[in-house]
């Protein structure tokens, strides 16, 4: 695995570049306010003139431009808008009104791994994607530091898209902790694993299921939320900041021996065997089919899901505990009003 810090990159590429971000949600924002914050003087934002995040951009000091205007005008466009529109944004915004020679560029690798959309040949396309959401890459950069970035090259038509991701990457903090090289296909494999099997899917579902177990066995829902929610987070403190091991260390001889005695009955084999159905569904694009004509049908399923999940009653008693614990709200990670 190769890795590059900032002393391997040239800021001067991208500081010589109109870079321009398309979408100023999670990512677009840190993007952008990164990028200017570097050095990178000719850095504008494109979004829909109807967008509410043309006030966030602008009150942030940045230029917006129409998404036509926007694609004319760049020398690198960073595609930031959710993934399930950008294949439409590249056939109506960009297709036709990209310069030649110029670079897209992405932070996921979907539409193009999985052929969504087609790059004209004279452009350079490469994935600047940080290993973390925008507003930890935004915080991160501002206090010196940064999170680490894969990069990848799908197409080279200029000669330069490696060391012009590069110069990108580093100038969003990147350098300042690693960028790692790897391929489309396999960040998007990946990222579409870990966060279906553990991450989102795998998480979620173990914590309501765990909650409604209790709550069914007649225990108050307020001990449930505690034990199946709320210390979540104190395990993944411990094992984000020192491995498996950290965690065992820390917590009681009891909880440990439950951990080993336990955790293969929840998790075993044929959860595994359902583990690599759901890394096929990803490889043979099946997932992503599905995904997309979800989508053509204007998400149906997806937004039923989506209430039926915020109408779950472990949301409410959440609400209530949280509401206990002012000191959770302080410094919180979503800030709807800025990104
Ligand atoms: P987001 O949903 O937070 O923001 C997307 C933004 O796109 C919106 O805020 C809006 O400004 C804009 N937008 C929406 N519809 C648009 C349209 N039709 N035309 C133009 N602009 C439109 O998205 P995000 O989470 O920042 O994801 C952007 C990209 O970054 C995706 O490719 C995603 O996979 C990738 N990524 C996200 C994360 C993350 O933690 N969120 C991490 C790594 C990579
Ligand atoms: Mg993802
Ligand atoms: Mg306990």
């Amino acid at each position: 695995m190769r890795v590059y810090y900032d002393r391997d990159a040239d800021l001067n590429l991208i500081k010589s570049k109109k870079v321009v971000i398309l979408g100023y949600g999670s990512q677009g924002f840190a993007h952008a306010n990164n990028l200017k914050d570097s050095g990178v003087s000719e850095v504008a934002v494109g979004l829909r003139s109807d967008s509410n995040s043309v006030a966030k951009a602008e009150s942030a000091g940045l230029k917006v431009l129409s998404m036509d205007d926007a694609a004319k005008w760049a020398d690198v466009v960073m595609m930031l808008t959710p993934d399930e529109l950008q294949r439409d944004i590249w056939n109506i915004n960009l297709r036709e009104n990209m310069k030649q020679g110029a670079a897209l560029a992405f932070a996921h690798g979907l539409n193009v791994h999985y052929n969504l959309i087609e790059p004209r040949s004279d452009l350079d396309v490469f994935m600047v994607a940080p290993k973390g959401p925008g507003h930890t890459v935004r915080s991160e950069y501002e206090r010196g530091a940064g999170v680490p970035c894969l990069l990848a090259v799908a197409q080279d038509a200029s000669s330069n898209a490696s060391e012009i991701g590069l110069s990108y990457a580093a100038a969003i903090g990147g350098g300042r902790s690693g960028i790692i090289e790897t391929t489309f296909r396999e960040e998007v494999e990946t990222d579409l694993f870990g966060e279906q099997v553990v991450l989102c899917g795998g998480l979620t579902s173990l914590i309501t299921e765990a909650w409604e177990t209790l709550v069914e066995a007649g225990y108050a829902p307020e001990m449930a939320y505690f034990e199946t929610l709320h210390e979540v987070k104190l395990i993944v403190d411990l094992i984000y900041e020192g491995g498996i091991a950290n965690m065992r260390y820390s917590i009681s001889n009891t909880a440990e021996y439950g951990d080993y005695t336990r955790g293969s009955r929840i998790i075993d084999s044929r959860t595994k065997k359902r583990m690599r159905e759901i890394l096929s569904e990803i490889q043979s694009g099946q997932f992503v089919t599905e995904w997309m004509s979800e989508n053509g049908a204007g998400q149906p399923s997806f937004k039923a899901m989506r209430r039926r999940g915020a109408e779950h009653p472990i949301e409410a008693v959440g609400e209530k505990l949280r509401g206990m614990m002012p000191w959770i709200g302080e410094n919180r990670l979503v800030d709807k009003s800025k990104n």
